[in-house]
């Protein structure tokens, strides 16, 4: 199943909220659409869902979306149905198609299972913590073997520590699913790490869609740079004091380098004309501010023992 949106455009009172946004899923990929809140990431959603009609353009899917291959949300408050048990919860979809209770208390029995839910399987969403609910929430959605999922802020109720273990989670389970899956969020870190392509959502359009990788460390645009994380300009002038190769600095024709805290290397160099003004411990990495001239840099390193006021020099190192 691929999913193709076509040039689509959607105002409310005349404000466009979405314009000429086009992209395609294909079967098995996942891709997470980011952008600031307001940026139109549900919007989106719900026009892909159907919950919505775009003022222009049209979503395709490859294969028939009807009620045995449904598009299914699973949004950012779960829903779950409060006065049922997780099993009741999960079974609900197989229950509405009418399939026999043996083969529903079976197909429950290996979500549950999957998801890690059987201790909980007569609990209640009450008594869930939010962790659980969502493995409920997308384990009622993959029962129904769904033609596309969606997924609206997954992180959203999320503690900072649990984020990263469920973007690993909902990775592991769409590969093993095989559904492709569409989730808008502005968590960053947790798109780029389960997404096979992200596409950046600014000012109503889609500035850029790509792999992780490629949006982060190639930004189309200065605005998508600058959303994604810290930038650093490097002027042509200062070009050769990093040592940016031709290869790098001849597409860019004059302007300035982008370059990420990841981009730049650090050495301790007596002769150097950087100074470490500031460092910050920050757990598995360590960041710098250095001035060098008349910029600044922040810079992730992994090396700890630079310290502040120590001379040093820069290198770009292109990804
Ligand atoms: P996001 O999910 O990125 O935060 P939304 O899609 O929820 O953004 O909203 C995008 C913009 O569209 C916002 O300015 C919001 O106020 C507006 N909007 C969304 N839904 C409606 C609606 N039903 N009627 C009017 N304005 C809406």
């Amino acid at each position: 199943m691929d999913i193709t949106l076509c040039d689509i455009d959607k105002s409310y009172r005349n404000q466009p909220v979405l314009a000429s946004i086009g992209f395609a899923v294909g079967p098995r990929e996942l891709v997470s659409i980011v952008g600031p809140s307001g940026a139109g990431k549900t919007t989106l959603l719900n026009i892909i869902a159907g919950l919505e009609i775009p003022d222009k353009g049209e979503v395709v899917f490859s294969r028939p979306v009807n009620k045995h291959h449904p598009v299914i949300i699973v949004f950012q408050d779960y829903v779950l149905f409060p006065a049922m048990t997780v099993r009741a919860n999960i079974g609900f979809g197989l229950k509405a198609r009418h399939l026999k209770t043996q083969q529903v208390t079976k197909q429950v029995d290996q979500m549950l299972d999957y998801f890690q839910l059987t201790p909980q399987a007569d609990q209640y969403p009450a008594q869930l913590s939010a962790g659980q609910k969502q493995r409920v929430a997308i384990a009622r959605a993959m029962i129904v073997n769904p033609a596309v999922l969606l997924l609206d802020e997954p992180f959203a109720n999320l503690d900072r520590n649990l984020k990263m273990e469920t973007a690993r989670f909902i990775r592991t389970t769409q590969q093993a699913f095989g559904i492709p899956t569409i989730s808008v969020t502005h968590d960053l870190e947790e798109a780029f790490a389960m997404s096979d392509r992200i596409g950046v959502l600014l000012d109503s359009r889609l500035q850029q869609f790509d792999t992780p990788r490629q949006v982060y460390f190639h930004s189309a645009t200065p605005a998508v740079a600058r959303f994604l994380g810290p930038v650093n300009e490097i002027p042509p002038s200062m070009f050769s004091l990093f040592r940016v190769d031709d290869a790098v600095a001849g597409p860019l024709n004059g302007r300035p380098l982008p370059a990420r805290p990841e981009n730049l290397v650090i050495t301790a160099d007596a002769d150097g004309l950087g100074r470490i003004t500031d460092k910050t411990f920050a757990g598995h990495y360590t960041v710098y501010e250095v001035t060098v001239g008349p910029i600044a840099c922040t810079i992730y390193s992994q090396n700890d023992r630079f310290d502040k006021d120590q001379p040093v020099s820069l290198r770009y190192r292109p990804f």
